[in-house]
């Protein structure tokens, strides 16, 4: 925060200076032009013979110097400018440490493999916000490779968003019925929200479509004791199609809400199906970084500076809890009662046979000679490879 104030400082700065500098400079540049016009008119209005006296000459001369000294005034001061706008430039240098390399583990973005999976990272947004062309461009150069069927949940999911938000229900529509039973399961309303929506564009036209909103109004029998309160107000528009349903107490339904909400909904339950997350993972990343950064960064700085960097050896755990929000829950952890460490890839939770759960390094630490293990919490005794490892 204290970096950011410090650039803005400089900036406004900067834009005080620029506007002062405009405002003279408009100023002095009007002066001129209405003096040249001066002498330009009573030029054109002297008699075609006449003769400049000397007085006349020393004050055009004297109009026109003043005019040459003030533009070359204009060009320094402009010039001086510039010192100013590499002054912003050396203040963000200076405020933000652009070096990251102090907090990062070890390896993390070296190395093949590693490469590869952050440019399919990347690639993914790409095609997950519909950068359809850019997503191509890094699959090719990065020789991704990126199959087919890989792509096509992304191209499918902006296929149908972009009709929805042209209001062409088609496409969503299409998806929704042939995941009926699966967005059933879910306990979806996508279908119901989708014909909602084309009832609703059909009796906003009146009278002339009543017909068709009646026999479009069995789409909704599936829904029929879901949505029974939604249906019956559907249904009470219809008494009002002769007088326009924006007159009706039903007008709430002609709000737009419903097609912003639809995006939102659709885009909810199609990733859901889809196995892909609602939001994409690189934003979700970088988000979480940036708030994790600042913290870490200064932390790196103390052990520096006390020389306790081999502290912060464990790389799989931060050495301070960062606590970014309930934002960025997206599954429970487990800290180990025994060692009172959080779960990691290589130290997963256990449930012995007991119910009880411990880090699977408790577990090879209690364990005894005879390879028995003894639970901590109550008296059973049990073999350390009876124990099952959890997944969150
Ligand atoms: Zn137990």
């Amino acid at each position: 925060m204290e970096a950011c104030a410090a650039v803005e400082k400089e900036v406004d700065r900067l834009t005080s200076k620029l506007t002062s500098l405009h405002e003279h400079e408009q100023r002095s540049l009007e002066e001129f032009i209405n003096a040249i016009q001066d002498i330009k008119r009573e030029l054109s209005e002297a008699p075609a013979d006449h003769k400049l006296s000397s007085t006349q000459v020393m004050t055009l001369n004297q109009s026109l110097k003043r005019i040459r000294d003030g533009v070359s005034r204009i060009s320094t001061e402009h010039k001086d400018l510039h010192s100013s706008v590499s002054k912003v430039g050396k203040t963000i240098d200076r405020n933000f440490i652009s070096d990251f390399t102090a907090v990062l583990t070890e390896g993390a973005c070296e190395g093949e493999d590693n490469q590869r999976l952050l440019n399919e990272v990347i690639c993914e947004h790409f095609l997950r916000q519909g950068m359809l062309e850019i997503a191509e461009a890094l699959n090719e150069d990065a020789g991704l490779n990126l199959s087919q069927e890989r792509k096509e949940p992304f191209l499918e999911l902006h296929r149908i968003l972009e009709a929805l938000k042209n209001k062409d229900l088609g496409p969503a529509l299409q998806w929704a019925e042939m995941h009926r039973e699966r967005l059933s399961e879910e306990n979806s309303s996508l279908e119901f929200r989708l014909h909602r929506l084309y009832f609703i564009h059909l009796i906003r036209q009146g009278n002339i479509c009543q017909r068709e909103a009646l026999l479009y109004a069995r789409n909704f029998a599936p829904f029929a004791s879901q949505h029974a309160r939604e249906l019956q107000s559907l249904m009470g528009s219809l008494l009002y199609l002769r007088e326009g349903v924006e007159n009706s107490p039903y007008s709430h339904l002609l709000e737009p809400i419903y097609w912003q909400e639809i995006c939102d909904v659709f885009t909810k339950d199609a990733c859901r199906l889809m196995g892909l997350s609602v939001q994409s993972p690189l934003s979700v990343c970088i988000q979480a970084g940036c708030q994790a950064l600042p913290p870490l960064l200064s932390i790196r700085q103390v052990m520096l500076q006390r020389q306790v960097a081999g502290v912060w050896s464990n790389k799989e755990e931060l050495p301070v809890e960062i606590d970014l929000g309930h934002h960025y829950h997206f599954h429970s952890i487990f800290a180990c009662p025994i060692l009172r460490q959080q779960s990691t890839h290589s130290n997963p939770p256990m449930r012995l046979v007991c119910g009880h759960v411990i880090s699977k390094d408790a577990l090879s630490k209690l364990s005894n000679m005879n390879n028995r293990v003894k639970c901590p919490y109550c008296p059973v005794e049990q073999m350390p490879s009876e124990a099952k490892q959890i997944f969150f």
